[in-house]
């Protein structure tokens, strides 16, 4: 979408609101700081909002950096991944140290067996005390090599163990930063990853679609019930979506109350079906506090569908989709519009941006 001119202006605006705000919390002027008073100030983000009033008045990098951690995963991997580099990079020398070690000790058997060679090849008539003591040196130095061999085993099994750890710590790490907090559905980074596959994979783009669905006057659940109910109830509607998806589709929390699906392998009505199954489901949904018993009314979500085919890149697969999303709003809320669909799909949804 593009911002309008207005919105600019109060980018602007917002841009040095932020910087007086982080004055007045004397925090210091890192990117990864700015980045949270931005979003704090926007209001896109309440949960976010919310965590920053929270803050001390003279907030330490330690508080900042927890919240970074929690709402911009992706800004600390550096320091994630930094630390995992350190210890990887440790325990690989301590690997090599072991067999640096077992080689000079092999080195020193190899010495012992040609110094008994030798010996043998000098003499003509081998003497049984000789020969004992020969055969008893190199049986030494064998058994001390076979002990040898199962303590580099062992330290080595050990070795791997921790590398297995880190390894698992790196995995945990990037599914952290590619999921979303509130409803531990896929995050927008990882669905901008996604859609680029589509369009790279080798199978093509046919039959591939994107749904995107959004909740409707979501606004005014907010301002009904608090941002806490808010959340809870994307938190359902995203339970309805992951319960909804099958192996071929992928599911993503794009926005605050904005998610995207993205089928592989189906046709358009295929996928038409799968949008109003989900749309029907969230809407048949009652929406209620669990414990108290208060009842939230009926929560809708508009959709729009767009198939890979009808779209150049996963950009443009997008702004599709959203196309025909805003025209499910404008039309009404709470229905499925294709983008194949759309007579003169020219620039009527901007009057929606008006509403
Ligand atoms: P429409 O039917 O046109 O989509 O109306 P709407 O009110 O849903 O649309 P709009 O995009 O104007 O409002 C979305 C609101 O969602 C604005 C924002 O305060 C709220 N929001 C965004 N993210 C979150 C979140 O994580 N939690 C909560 N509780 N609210 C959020
Ligand atoms: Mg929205
Ligand atoms: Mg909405």
């Amino acid at each position: 979408m593009q911002p309008a001119p207005a919105i600019q202006e109060r980018n602007t605006d917002l841009a040095g609101a932020v910087v007086a705000m982080m004055r007045r919390y004397g925090v210091v002027g890192l990117p990864r700081n700015y980045e949270i008073f931005y979003e704090a100030l926007s209001g896109s983000n309440p949960e976010l909002s919310l965590a920053v009033r929270g803050l001390s008045r003279r907030p330490t990098q330690e508080e900042l950096d927890k919240i970074g951690r929690k709402f911009f995963a992706q800004n600390h991997e550096e320091n994630i991944v930094g630390q995992a580099r350190d210890v990887l990079a440790n325990k690989l020398e301590e690997i090599a140290s072991i067999l640096r070690s077992e080689r000079s000790h092999i080195e020193k058997y190899g010495r012992i067996l040609d110094e008994t060679t030798e010996g043998l090849s000098n003499i003509n008539v081998l003497s049984r005390e000789l020969l004992q003591k020969i055969v008893g040196a190199v049986a030494s130095a064998t058994n001390s090599t076979i002990d040898r061999g199962k303590h580099v085993a062992t330290a080595l099994d050990d070795k791997s163990a921790e590398l297995e750890n880190v390894k698992s710590k790196l995995e945990e790490y990037k599914r952290l930063a590619d999921t979303d907090p509130l409803t531990h559905l896929w995050n927008r980074r990882a669905f901008d990853r996604e859609l680029a596959r589509i369009y790279n994979s080798s199978k093509g783009i046919l039959f591939n679609a994107l749904i995107l669905a959004d909740i409707d006057r979501f606004k005014s659940i907010n301002d009904r019930f608090g941002h806490p109910v808010g959340d809870s109830i994307i938190r359902i509607v995203a339970g309805i979506l992951q319960s909804s998806v099958q192996a071929n589709m992928f599911v993503a929390r794009t926005g605050g109350e904005e998610f995207a699906l993205i089928v592989e392998g189906a046709s358009e009505d295929t996928t038409y079906e799968i949008a109003e199954r989900i749309r029907v489901l969230i809407e048949q949904t009652p929406f209620r506090d669990r414990k108290t018993g208060t009842n939230y009314g009926k929560v809708t979500v508009s959709m729009g569908i767009c198939m890979a085919s009808e779209a150049n890149s996963p950009e443009d697969l997008y702004n599709k989709a959203d196309r025909a999303l805003y025209r499910s709003k404008l039309n009404g809320r709470n229905r499925v519009t294709r983008y194949s669909g759309m007579v003169g799909r020219g620039k009527d949804w901007m009057l929606y941006k008006t509403d």
